[in-house]
């Protein structure tokens, strides 16, 4: 009797039936398919990945040469991101996260400012990097930018002057406004330290009412501080010169007196009408058209000196800006509604008579950019040449000049706006041209310059923070 294992041998032994035979025979083929079915795939998904990572590259290089051209490749003075390539992986996590357009790209895997003038320094990339190659600076190697010295409270090195806000090198109205308020807490809590006295002095003046300036206007109010508020325009700052519906990205942020704002995007219209019901509702009041001329420290007190009287005040809060105000030419007719410092809108305008005075970037772009709406536009500049502008700015101007788009006056000067005409000294003649809007670029007065004159120590940073 055959034991159970060599009945077993026996039986696995047992010569195979012919389709068992080429089952088996197929098992390696059918291995081999998967496997060159998988090498496929993969190397399909690598062509892909490159041909579209190659693509993403070289459009962003595309973008970047066009920057260039167009002079807008520097980076701006103010906050902006820089990128490590050491560290950078290419997760485009940065390029996703900026709320601008083009601002950021991928070249050769690495993240890239493309278009660094567009930059208004919102700080998504550098929260988005996932590896922290991105840090956020000021200035770059060559250009350097200055930025007042401020402590922790944003108190300068002038004791009772603080300055809050974009002045500070810290754009973005979120930043702006917890700034604001920041300072004006820590006014209220050093001014009871120092027991507040009722006089006739303010206990702070506040400078500007963009968002820097509402945010410390309301802390103070919310303080029962003794405060005024100057501006020397309209209630709203930078926020009233962005183009007409723009988006405005945002971040949560705290509005004394009235809570937290939980949205992330808006536009001008919608955030303008916010602050202004804010500013109604807590009945704060804003002395508006009346502008800061000097500061003159007096025994502790500063005395502040505008275009409408003269204020006492323990402390004063700069929420002025960095934009400065616009130099005007002082000539009759200027204070006329139809003339402007600024081009908020080009498109608002159609088949009007315009004339655009200066000779730098902003009037030739103003300038073009009103005659591609279909206006008839007078460029006016008292120099012999455009000495000054980008060499993409130079390309676009000639060709205009010479498809007869617009008109340019070298060594001409506005004498005098009225209602339907303005006055233009030609090379030494006097001449009419009809006239609806005049717009103004002829630079402006910094407010570095007036920080150092009351002793503001101001710093240049290369690049960094
Ligand atoms: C085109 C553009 C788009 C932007 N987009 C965004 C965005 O989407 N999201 C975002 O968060 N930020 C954005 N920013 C940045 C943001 O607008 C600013 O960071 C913010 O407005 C700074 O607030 P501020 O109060 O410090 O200064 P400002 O808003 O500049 O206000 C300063 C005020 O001070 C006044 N002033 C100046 N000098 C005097 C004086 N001598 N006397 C009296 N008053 C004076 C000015 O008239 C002005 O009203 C953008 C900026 C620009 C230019």
């Amino acid at each position: 009797m055959k034991s159970a294992r060599e009945r077993f041998k026996i039986a696995g032994n047992a010569p195979m039936t012919a389709a068992k035979a080429a089952g088996l025979r197929k098992i390696p083929e059918v291995t081999k398919l998967v496997s060159l079915l998988s090498t496929l795939i993969v190397a399909l998904a690598i062509l892909i990945y490159v041909y579209f990572y190659g693509k993403k590259s070289r459009k962003s290089k595309a973008k970047l040469k066009k920057a260039v051209e167009f002079g807008l490749a520097e980076e701006p003075t103010t906050l902006h991101p820089k990128i490590d390539p050491a560290v950078c992986i290419g997760s485009s996590a940065c390029v996703k996260a900026c709320p601008q357009h083009d601002v950021l790209g991928l070249i050769s895997g690495r993240g890239s400012l493309i278009n660094a003038s567009h930059c208004v320094g919102h700080g998504a990339c550098a929260a988005a990097c996932p590896v922290g190659a991105i840090t956020l600076v000021f200035g770059n190697e060559k250009r350097g930018v200055d930025i007042p010295y401020v402590t922790t409270d944003f108190e300068t090195n002038v004791k009772g002057v603080f300055i809050a806000g974009e002045l500070g090198g810290m754009g973005l109205v979120r930043n702006a406004i917890t700034q604001g308020r920041q300072a004006v807490e820590y006014i209220s809590c050093f001014l009871k330290e120092k027991q507040r006295k009722p006089d006739g002095t303010y206990d702070v003046l506040i400078v500007g009412a963009g968002p820097a300036g509402i945010g410390a206007s309301l802390a103070a109010m919310k303080a029962g501080l003794k405060f005024v508020t100057i501006e020397q325009g309209g209630v709203g700052g930078t926020i009233l010169n962005y183009p007409r519906h723009k988006i405005v990205m945002t971040q949560p942020m705290d509005v004394p007196l009235h809570g937290k704002i939980k949205f992330k995007e808006t536009t001008k219209e919608a955030l303008l009408e916010l602050f202004l019901g804010i500013i109604d509702g807590s009945g704060l009041k804003i002395n508006t058209n009346e502008k800061m001329t000097a500061l003159e420290e007096n025994g502790g007190t500063f005395k502040v000196t505008t275009s409408k009287g003269e204020y006492l005040s323990k402390t004063v809060v700069l929420a002025i800006g960095r934009r400065g105000t616009p130099r005007k030419l002082g000539v009759p007719g200027e204070e006329l509604s139809k003339v402007s410092y600024s081009l908020l809108d080009p498109e608002q305008h159609k088949a009007c008579n315009i004339v655009v005075v200066g000779g730098g970037d902003s009037a030739v772009e103003a300038a073009m950019a009103l005659s591609s709406c279909g206006n008839k536009v007078t460029l006016s500049y008292r120099g012999d040449a455009l000495s000054r502008i980008k060499p993409g700015n130079r390309e676009r101007l000639d060709k205009a000049l010479a498809a007869r788009q617009l008109t340019l006056h070298l060594k001409s000067n506005l004498k005098e706006i009225k209602a339907k005409e303005v006055q233009i000294d030609l090379d030494g003649k006097l001449s009419a041209i009809p006239n609806d809007f005049v717009y103004i670029f002829a630079g402006g007065e910094l407010p570095n310059d007036f920080l150092r004159g009351i002793g503001v120590r101001v710093e240049k940073k290369f690049g960094t923070r």
